[in-house]
This record gives structure tokens, sequence and C-alpha cells, in this order.
């Protein structure tokens, strides 16, 4: 009877894995998939965001032009790199910390 229960469940899950989803990452250049380019875009975007001030409100941080510079800068540069849009990046930004996790693991 469990035996009966569990098998569909594993079915769904197969299912649900083999399916391709629409994917958000669809369309971006192979070379983001690379985790050592992660690390770059990492350590770039980093740099452009930096010394954010810091500021405790979101809407004190959406009043800030020096804030809203930065922000600015590093959307140019995500766009340059051939991100879409702020949801691929951070879509794609989710991917590669999983990545990084499992290397780390082994
Ligand atoms: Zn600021």
């Amino acid at each position: 009877m469990k035996e009966q229960e569990d098998k569909p469940k594993l079915e769904d899950i197969k299912k649900a894995v083999a399916t391709p989803k629409p994917n958000i990452l669809t369309g971006l250049p192979a070379y983001l998939k690379d985790p050592g380019v992660y690390k770059k875009i990492q350590k770039a975007s980093y740099e452009i965001l930096g010394s954010i001030c810091g500021h405790s409100e979101m809407s004190e941080w959406a009043m800030c032009v020096k804030c809203q510079k930065k922000g600015k800068d590093h959307a140019d540069y995500l766009r340059k790199l051939g991100f879409t849009s702020p949801a691929q990046y951070y879509a794609w930004k989710l991917v590669h910390a999983k990545i990084e996790r499992r290397v780390k693991l082994r």
C-alpha cells in the first residue's frame, strides 16, 4: 500500500524535473554559465555598488542621487553583459550561488 502511494509521487517529481519550464535564463549568453565568470561579475558588481550609503529605509535609498546613479551604472553594466532584466540577473545569481555551494561541499 505504501509503495503504491509513493510511486506516483516519484513520477511527479521526475516529470517536474524533466519538463522544461519557461525559464527566465533562456537566451543568456553561454559564457555567463561559467562559474569563474560569475565570480568576476560578482566582484565587479560589488565594486560598482560597493560603498553604498547604508540607508536603513528603502525610501531613503530611492531618494539618494548617489545610490540611484550606482544603481543605474550597475543596470548598464548588466545590460552590457547580456542580461535582459534585473529579474534575470537575480535568477542567474541564485543558480550560481547554488552551484558554488555544491562545489564547496565536495
Ligand atoms: Zn545613498
